[in-house]
C-alpha cells in the first residue's frame, strides 16, 4: 500500500537520500525543510514527480499534515552549522521534536527520528553501545546539539509510554556521501574540497582523535529497515560503520586518493572535541539484520567523484563556520 511519508529536514544532505529512496519505491513523499544549510538542488531532479512534494517550512513551528510516517530529521547536524545559532539548534531539536510528535500523536502516524552519537558526548566507553549514558558537558559549545538531541530522544520516549506514539530513534554516527554540503566544516567536506583545490588541509589538533565513517547508501538502509521494523522496536539503535580511524589517516587517504599536492597543517582543537568514536552495532545487526557494506575507501572515492562534479560557486556557505 502507497504510504505518505513526510522527511523534515529532507532537502537536506541524509533527507535528500531518504527522499530519493522512497519516492523510487512508490510512496507518496512530503519533503519539508527551510533550507538553513541545505539547497533546493538537492532535491530539484525530484520536482515534478506525482509522488513528491516539497514544502518550505520551518519546524519550530506547527505543521498541519495527514501522513503515515514520519522521518524527523530536520536539524544543522555540523558543528560549524550548529554552533552558529545555537539558541536556534536547540529549539529546532525540542519544539521540532515537540511538534511532529504531536502530528504523530494526532494522525497515528510512525515517527523516526534521527538521533545522534553525540548523545555519548566524550565517551568514557568505547566502543559505545546503546546502555552507554554518555559524558556530555551540557554547559560547552556543543550543547546546544548534544543535549537538545538527547532532550528529542526524552520527548520520543515520553510520548511512547504516555500516548502510545510508535517512536523508531536511531543513534547516527559520522555519515558522509555525495550532497554532504561542501562548507559544512565537516572532516570529510572540507579535507576533499581542501585536497581538489590544491588548499592545506586542515588537521584540528595532532590528527590522534578518531572517528568512525559510514557510507551514506549503507545508513539509509538502515534507517529503512528501522521504520519496518516489528511494532515493539523503538531503539534507541545505534547506526555506523565501526571501521574507526584517527583524523590523521583519513587526511591521507584523502590525499592519496585524489593525487593532491596538498599540505597536512595543524590548527587548534576546538572546545570538547570527543577523542574517540565507534558504534558498537551488534543491536543493530541482531534486531534488524543491518550492518554497513561499504568501506572506506570505496566510499570515499564516491564522494571525491561528487565533489569533482559540482561547481562550489553555486553553493553559499550557510555560516562563516567552515
Ligand atoms: P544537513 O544539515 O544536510 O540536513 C539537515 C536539514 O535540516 C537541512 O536541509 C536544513 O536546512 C534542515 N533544517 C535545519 N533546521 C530546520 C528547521 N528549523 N526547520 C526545517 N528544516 C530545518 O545534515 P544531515 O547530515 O543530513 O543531518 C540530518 C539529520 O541527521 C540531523 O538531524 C542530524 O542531527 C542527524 N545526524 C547526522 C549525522 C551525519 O553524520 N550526517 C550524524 C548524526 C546525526
Ligand atoms: N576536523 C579536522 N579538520 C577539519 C574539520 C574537522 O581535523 O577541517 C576534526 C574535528 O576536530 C573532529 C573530527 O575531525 O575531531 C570530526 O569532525 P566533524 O566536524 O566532521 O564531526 P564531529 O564528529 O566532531 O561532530
Amino acid at each position: 500500500m502507497i504510504k505518505r511519508v513526510l522527511v523534515t529536514g529532507g532537502a537536506g544532505f541524509l533527507g535528500s537520500h531518504l527522499c530519493d529512496r522512497l519516492v523510487s519505491a512508490g510512496q507518496d513523499v512530503i519533503c519539508v525543510d527551510n533550507f538553513f544549510t541545505s539547497q533546493k538542488s538537492n532535491v530539484a531532479h525530484l520536482l515534478g514527480k506525482p509522488n513528491f512534494e516539497l514544502v518550505r517550512h520551518d519546524v519550530t513551528h506547527p505543521l498541519w499534515l495527514e501522513v503515515d510516517e514520519i522521518y524527523n530529521l530536520a536539524c544543522p547536524a555540523a558543528p560549524g552549522h550548529y554552533q552558529y545559532n545555537p539558541i536556534k539548534t536547540i529549539k529546532t531539536s525540542v519544539i521540532g521534536a515537540t511538534n511532529m510528535l504531536g502530528l504523530a500523536k494526532r494522525t497515528h502516524a510512525k515517527i523516526f527520528h534521527a538521533s545522534t552519537s553525540e548523545v555519548y558526548g566524550d565517551p568514557t566507553v568505547h566502543p559505545q553501545p546503546e546502555s552507554y549514558r554518555g559524558n556530555v558537558n551540557p554547559i560547552g559549545p556543543r550543547a546546544c546539539y548534544d543535549e537538545g538531541k538527547r532532550a528529542a530522544e526524552t520527548l520520543m520516549f515520553d510520548y511512547l509510554r504516555q500516548n502510545k506514539v510508535n517512536i523508531r530513534v536511531v543513534r547516527i554516527f559520522n555519515t558522509y556521501g555525495p550532497r554532504m554540503h561542501p562548507y559544512d566544516g565537516r572532516v570529510v567536506s572540507n579535507f576533499i574540497r581542501q585536497a581538489l583545490g590544491g588548499e592545506d588541509i586542515t588537521i584540528y589538533g595532532d590528527g590522534s582523535q578518531s572517528r568512525s565513517f559510514c557510507y551514506v547508501d549503507d545508513l539509509i538502509n538502515g534507517f529503512l529497515k528501522m521504520m519496518d521494523a516489528p511494532d515493539d522496536v523503538h531503539g534507541p539503535i545505534n547506526l555506523g560503520n565501526p571501521g574507526e580511524f584517527t583524523i590523521l589517516e583519513l587526511a591521507e587517504q584523502v590525499i592519496a586518493l585524489t593525487g593532491s599536492k596538498s599540505q597536512i597543517i595543524h590548527r587548534e582543537l576546538p572546545e570538547d572535541d570527543p577523542l574517540q568514536r565507534q558504534p558498537d552495532i551488534t543491536l543493530a545487526r541482531n534486531t534488524l539484520g543491518w550492518e554497513p557494506k561499504i568501506a572506506l575507501r570505496e566510499g570515499l572515492t564516491k564522494t571525491i567523484d561528487w565533489f569533482k562534479s559540482i561547481d562550489l560557486s553555486h553553493y553559499r556557505p550557510p555560516t562563516p563556520n567552515y
